[in-house]
């Protein structure tokens, strides 16, 4: 009796070789032939006749073979076999090609389902290979919705039908029911082994759909029961609540007042630390919103009650701003900041161990190093990334199993839509911040072609008159292959030596020394340098108020929300700020998507075009952001389900979490693949 897992090889007709090609599509064994679900379908089912057939439209028929198959050797590798069939509305002559044997195949007087794509022709309708059966032998390539796979070299569509109708053969009756009964009848979904069964031999389109229905929900199903016990873990605090939620101390130092944004954020921080258990919130705001200033109160809550603070940054540039910016006002307050990067000496380093060992340190910023190096903290109880939406599920979990139970703060300047929030941070609290600190101006953003190089030039220079400062964005860092992009080092030495040679050029890039890119950044910051030519190194979070201009070479390259976030290095003081977008792409696509960057500022409306544009796989690089891949399921049309199988999870889960080795548990962690310490 053929189990599941058994290796595809326990099929017939499968050897060593078809072994190995099929494990190119990650197909291994039985269960995994059965999951490979197709990509398409072709519908057989309906039964024309021949003086219906339209060329170029794919067809079934019933016709009689009404002269004898005749093979003709045209030249070397081409054999012809021609044939005409007939049924009660007229005649079709049949030519194979190199398919000879089909001549001991089709006998003269016998009649036969015919498929394929009739061509037009001078002298009338004909068709070239099509496929047939004899009407007493079982419908697999006619009369039938036909599966359409995903294929790789050496595999056939045929080959896969075969194998996945074996299979599913083989292993009747052995398919787990991962979905409780409960589940299955409160939303009325078909058993699993229908619904393996009828994914890859449908009888009708109906059917069809039920089966697709019960498959979209086991994996949404899957995916937010694992979410769920990611959550499930992070649910014990090893201490009381926060018994000080005083930060009018922290605020009162600002030379601001805070929006009702940014107090609500709080607001909530607060009543989690309150609530006695972790808390896992992202704060979703769009560029500039001041997010920031969110994470200082929480560390000065943590702080006030005697716990340590973590603040990860995603490049050492931006953690090395934070702790400038946080540093003197956590000082002012009587705490100590210490910064933690690898770009800094191996005493400085040692010295900051030492002082988040001993606890002398109450704020930590780093990266995410902070949390996967030797670096031992005295009392870590609040970690918050900063800039994340990369900081995935399994981040996540192994977080809380790393450093016990801390709260958690995901800080994201993507802004989300709400069903692909659901997915990515499913296990978390969500606070929007959807207010701008008052006399922000909009962006004013321009796309410009080569044409405008000079009048740019011009632009720059005022600018810098006005003593504000300029990026300048390239897409390479260095000349290549690709010379028609604008790389980063060239351009800078351009800039420098003969556009604006009594001006100082600086650059930034991400291959340059740590300690080198801390050096040119705190140059820009201090107004030393007017212009800086950079690459994407500082498209999250770097500030510099002064400045005033962003130029983007090649905007072509960026995706809509990249370009977004760049945008939002400007436009941080009062005074007036531009985006200038330079791109020659005369794709009508591309043009689209930049205008629709020059008609808005707000980051909501720009992810949606994106993700719209681009689909989510793209839209987040799957694998970086932990996003699972879905087999069935569709982020963008299934959303409804999403939600269904999200409730019907956790009320599954709330009764009894999945047992380590049974079926539904194995499903999760394939799910989560990589994230293996997820749920160890
Ligand atoms: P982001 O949300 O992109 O991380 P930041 O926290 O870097 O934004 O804030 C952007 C700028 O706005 C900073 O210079 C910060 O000091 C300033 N800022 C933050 N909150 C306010 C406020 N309520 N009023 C005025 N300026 C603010
Ligand atoms: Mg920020």
């Amino acid at each position: 009796m053929p189990t599941l897992f058994d290796p595809v090889t326990t099929l017939s007709g499968i050897g060593r070789t078809r072994a190995e090609q099929l494990a190119g599509l990650g197909i291994r064994t039985l269960y995994d032939l059965i999951a490979y679900f197709p990509r398409d379908y072709e519908d057989r089912t309906q039964l024309s006749t021949i003086d219906h057939l339209e060329p170029d439209v794919p067809a079934c028929f019933e016709a009689m073979v009404i002269t004898e198959p005749r093979t003709s050797h045209i030249r070397r590798g081409l054999d012809l076999t021609k044939l005409t069939v007939a049924d009660h509305t007229g005649r079709l002559p049949l030519t194979f090609f190199n398919q000879s044997y089909v001549a001991d195949q089709l006998r003269y007087g016998e009649t036969y389902f015919f498929y394929g794509k009739p061509e037009g022709g001078l002298i009338g309708t004909q068709m070239a290979n099509p496929a047939f059966e004899r009407p007493d032998a079982p419908a697999v390539v006619t009369r039938r919705i036909l599966p359409v796979y995903s294929l790789t070299a050496g595999i056939t569509n045929r080959f896969l039908v075969r194998a996945v109708s074996q299979a599913l053969d083989a292993c009747r009756g052995t398919l787990p029911e991962i979905l409780p009964d409960s589940v299955r009848s409160r939303y009325g979904l078909c058993g699993a082994e229908f619904a393996y069964e009828t994914i890859h031999r449908p009888e009708s389109f109906a059917l069809l759909a039920e089966a697709r229905r019960r498959l979209v929900f086991e994996e949404f199903f899957i995916f937010s029961a694992g979410l769920a016990m990611v959550r499930a873990r992070r649910t014990q605090q090893p201490h009381a609540p926060y018994a000080n939620l005083d930060v009018r101390p922290l605020l009162d130092m600002l030379p601001f007042s805070l929006t009702g944004a940014q107090q609500r954020a709080i607001r909530e921080i607060l009543a989690d630390f309150a609530s006695g258990r972790p808390m896992n919130r992202l704060v979703q705001g769009d560029v500039g919103s001041g997010k920031t200033m969110i994470a200082a109160a929480a560390a000065y809550a943590a702080a006030a009650n005697g716990f340590q603070t973590a603040l990860m940054a995603p490049t050492e540039i931006l953690a090395e701003q934070h702790y400038q910016h946080l540093q003197p006002l956590f000082a002012g307050l009587g705490l100590e900041t210490v910064l933690l990067t690898g770009a800094m000496g191996a005493a400085a380093k040692r010295s900051a161990k030492a002082a988040i060992a001993d606890g002398t340190a109450q704020i930590v910023i780093g990266t995410h190093a902070l949390l996967t190096g030797d670096v031992t903290f005295a009392s870590l109880d609040l970690v918050i990334a900063d800039e994340q939406h990369r900081f995935g599920v399994a981040q996540r979990a192994a977080l809380s199993a790393k450093a016990g139970n801390p709260h958690l703060l995901v800080m994201s300047a993507t802004p989300i839509p709400r069903t692909l929030s659901l997915i990515l941070y499913g296990d978390l609290d969500v606070s929007v911040v959807d207010e701008l600190p008052p006399g922000r101006q909009t962006v004013d953003t321009f796309l410009v072609g080569e044409a405008m190089r000079p009048r740019i030039h011009a632009f720059i220079r005022r600018q810098v008159d006005e003593g504000h400062q300029v990026y300048i964005v390239c897409p390479a860092i260095e000349e290549g292959e690709e010379t028609s992009l604008k790389s980063a080092e060239a351009w800078a030495q351009t800039l420098q030596q003969v556009v604006f040679p009594d001006l100082q050029v600086g650059l930034l890039h991400g291959r340059m020394k740590s300690a080198e890119k801390e050096a040119v950044m705190g140059q820009f910051a201090a107004g030393n340098l007017q212009i800086l030519v950079s690459t994407t190194v500082i498209e999250v979070g770097v500030d510099v108020p002064n400045a005033t201009l962003i130029v983007i070479e090649n905007a072509e390259r960026f995706g809509l929300s990249q370009l977004h976030q760049l945008r939002g290095r400007v436009g941080r003081g009062s005074a007036k700020s531009f985006c200038v977008l330079f791109s020659d792409s005369h794709s009508q696509e591309t043009r689209a998507r930049l205008k629709a960057l020059c008609a808005t500022n707000d980051g909501f409306e720009i992810a949606r075009q994106d993700l719209a544009l681009r689909g989510p796989g793209d839209f987040f690089g799957q694998r970086q952001h932990g996003l699972p891949a879905f087999k069935v399921a569709s982020l963008t049309c299934d959303v409804k389900t999403l939600q269904n199988a999200q409730e019907a999870a956790a009320a599954f889960l709330a009764d009894a979490p999945p047992e380590e080795g049974s079926p539904l548990y194995a499903r999760i962690r394939a799910l989560f693949g990589s994230a293996e310490t997820a749920f160890n």
